[in-house]
């Protein structure tokens, strides 16, 4: 019934459309995308339009990756094309990378909003102007919410610890240095270093910890295959284990990329959410371009029998985080992330 008034109603607009001469509502065009620091824990985002009207219902938003997608219908970019039209504050700068616009299908865009570092993950959206009497320009507004800064806390374990057996595997090791960064930093010694860190403070958690190697060595023998060495070192992790967590760096050929990755095998859920505790703790240290969390399927995620993360601390090949992941006390909070991540997974609720 509503239906149907509905269309009664859509009928009547069309037919005082035609005998208005106007063929079809006009699309809004964005006449600029501006995103500003609204107070310390926010950042608004305004994309300002004329020409035509938008509703709730033409906005759709979604944040995933440091990205913010918003797709408009009956919207056109206008002169917001590309970068240009484009604006980010100076309050704005250390969070936002680049906002771009462009058009998708017959009056649809996107606008995205790329960020640099870790959000909250809630966006919530209004138009403006509320009402017809408010003289202002035609937009939408964006509020995003910042992570919370840094809180450079331990979390230390609650009752859920005693008798959890967590295994730590640094990556590589022995003839395999992994990665090796510009200055010759390699892999195997920062997963190393950061999982030896870790081992201390989830023991003095609670945590019973088992190592897959705990000096410069090949877990199963020098020069076997891949599979046998992984399958060696998942081969530490007792019957029982509760995690299993493989730590590395990440590397590319262009020196610039940069960021954090979790990971999880296809499927897992508890894998999935250890993969994401992880993955916001890092995010806490600050300053660090979040890669997400993603599924694949590395050996040591896909034959433990146990739920499983391969975190990715940072590019080596990166000249920035090469250097932060050589330094002491950058090791000692990616361990400590890793340490309040594991209380996070056991004292947080969702386990059975
Ligand atoms: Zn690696």
């Amino acid at each position: 019934m509503i239906l149907l008034k509905k269309c009664l109603m859509c009928f009547a607009v069309l037919i005082i459309m035609a005998i208005a001469g106007t063929a079809s509502a006009k699309s809004a065009e964005l006449t600029g995308v501006n995103a500003f620091e609204l107070d310390s824990e926010t950042i608004r985002i305004e994309i300002s339009y004329d020409g035509g009207k938008l509703y709730a219902n033409d906005v759709t938003t979604d944040l995933s990756s440091g990205i913010l997608r918003v797709e408009l219908d009956n919207a056109l970019p206008g002169r917001v094309n590309r970068i240009s039209g484009t604006k980010i504050q100076s309050g704005a700068k250390d969070f936002v990378e680049k906002i771009i616009a462009n058009k998708i299908k017959t009056n649809r865009t996107s606008v995205q909003i790329h960020f640099k570092s870790s959000l909250e993950g809630n966006v919530n959206f209004s138009l403006e102007p509320a009402s017809r009497a408010d003289k202002k320009d035609a937009c939408i507004v964006l509020d995003v919410k910042k992570a919370p800064a840094q809180k450079n806390e331990l979390i230390l374990g609650g009752s859920n610890n005693i008798n959890k057996i967590i295994v730590l595997d640094p990556g590589h090791g022995g003839s395999d240095a992994g990665a090796i960064g510009p200055t010759g930093v390699t892999e195997k010694s920062v997963s190393l270093a950061v999982s030896l860190k870790a081992q201390k403070l989830l023991t003095a958690s609670g945590y019973n910890v088992i190592m897959t190697r705990t000096t410069d060595i090949d877990v199963a023998a020098p020069g076997v295959s891949d599979a046998t060495e992984l399958q060696a070192r998942v081969d530490k992790a007792p019957p029982n284990a509760d995690l299993f967590i493989s730590v590395h760096c990440n590397a590319f050929s262009n020196g610039s990329a940069n960021g954090v990755e979790t990971y999880h095998a296809p499927t897992a859920v508890k894998g999935e959410r250890l993969a994401r505790l992880l993955n916001e703790e890092l995010l806490r240290l600050g300053g660090l371009n979040n890669r997400g969390v993603k599924a694949a399927r590395f050996y040591v995620m896909t034959h433990s029998k146990c739920p499983a993360s391969l975190i990715e601390l940072g590019f080596i090949t990166n000249p920035r985080e090469e250097k932060l992941l050589a330094s002491n006390d950058y090791q000692q909070k990616l361990a400590q992330a890793i340490n309040n991540a594991v209380n996070r997974y056991f004292n947080q609720g969702g386990i059975d």
